[in-house]
């Protein structure tokens, strides 16, 4: 688990002290990996408290985390800097959470990040590492994975010692985001909530937030709140829907949604809307409930994206959907394997 949050509007302007007593000495530097779109947001920029070699580094969101994209930033902060980094300090959605799990984690494992893909493969601690979200939904920012897409696979590093040390949620930070990805991301959490409480793992540890993060969700997608409101409701269904597959497991969504974006790059909140437009065999209420979301604000998802497609990508996006077996096993069961066939999802995949 996370050891230490803050909650609260404005609550990003205790960085700095937050940071001060993390600092081990003048020369190790704290390295700030920020999304991009904030470039020219001076406002946020002033609020990084910056001191002695501190870096600010920009990272696009386009694409998602990849093992490369890791080996490279933890292989440029070595060579810039002649001891370790005080932290890395995340901020931005999942995508710059993400990295700045996996770049903390490297920098203490040896290798290459892509050797790490998987449950408690990692051997040291990583360093002292914050989160700091910009977007609500993935619960990146409370979760013991860091997803990264590998030379064969997409799947995440896994480990006790991949949540961060500190997150500190700020509603505010999340002021900016487009309608679409507010959806988009609000919906990988309200399909986290879908995914654990009817999957095989639940249990009361996973339901108790499961269930609070999935009425966060119905008020803010379904009913009409002020935005401060729905900000501060989101950024807490996402950290609940986080806690809640932290302790059980995704399932069939996210399975799927893996594949799509392992072949095509369609990015994780998308995917999954894509793939749950289509899942009412194993979701029934879940997906009914969505539709009237997707309704409710007006949002119409690509069509299509596998018309084209040729029977070796089929398969390249069922090897990677099925080797995701605690994903299917919480979803299906023990026996998954004899209920989920090949063809099946292919015949899944053509809807998409
Ligand atoms: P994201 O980080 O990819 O960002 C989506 C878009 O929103 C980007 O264009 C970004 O620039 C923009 N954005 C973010 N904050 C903004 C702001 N305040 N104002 C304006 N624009 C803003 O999106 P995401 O959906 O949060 O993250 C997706 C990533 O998270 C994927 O890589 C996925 O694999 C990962 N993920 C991780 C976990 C986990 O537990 N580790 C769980 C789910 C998803
Ligand atoms: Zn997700």
């Amino acid at each position: 688990m996370v050891s230490k949050v803050v909650f609260g509007r404005g609550s990003f302007t205790q960085l700095g002290e937050i940071l001060a007593p993390e600092r081990l000495n003048e020369s190790a530097p704290f390295i700030f990996l920020v999304d991009d779109v904030f470039e020219h947001n001076a406002s946020l920029i002033a609020k990084i408290p910056l001191l002695y070699k501190d870096q600010i580094i920009f990272i696009s969101s386009e694409e998602e985390p990849k093992t490369t994209q890791v080996d490279k930033l933890v292989e440029d902060i070595v060579l810039n800097s002649s001891v370790l980094p005080s932290g890395i300090i995340g901020i931005g959605g999942g995508t710059l959470l993400d990295l700045a799990k996996a770049v903390a984690l490297m920098l203490t494992n040896d290798g290459s990040s892509h050797e790490y893909q998987g449950w408690d493969l990692i051997k040291n601690k990583g360093i002292y590492h914050v989160g700091v979200p910009t977007i609500s939904g993935t619960g990146a920012e409370v979760s013991r994975t860091t997803i990264l897409t590998g030379p064969t696979m997409k799947l995440g590093i896994n480990s006790d010692f991949t949540p961060f040390d500190q997150v500190i949620l700020d509603p505010e930070l999340t002021e900016g985001v487009s309608k679409e990805q507010w959806f988009y991301t609000g919906m990988d959490c309200y399909i986290h909530c879908i995914e654990s409480l009817t999957g095989e793992y639940i249990n009361s540890f996973s339901k108790t937030y499961g269930e609070t993060a999935l009425s966060l969700c119905k008020e803010v997608f379904l009913e009409t709140l002020i935005q401060e409101e729905s900000q501060d409701k989101l950024m807490m269904a996402s950290w609940h829907g986080g806690m809640s597959i932290a302790y059980s497991q995704v399932g069939v969504a996210h399975a799927m949604s893996y594949g799509l974006s392992f072949l095509l790059g369609t990015k994780h909140g998308i995917g999954n809307c894509i793939v749950f437009d289509h899942l009412e065999e194993f979701y029934p209420e879940g997906v009914e409930l969505f539709k009237k979301m997707k309704a409710k604000h007006n949002i119409s998802l690509p069509q299509g994206i596998c018309a084209n497609l040729t029977d070796k990508q089929f398969d390249i996006m069922i090897d990677v959907s099925l080797s995701l077996e605690p994903l299917w096993e919480n979803a299906i069961g023990k026996d998954w394997k004899t209920k989920i066939t090949r063809s099946r999802l292919k015949d899944l995949y053509s809807k998409m």
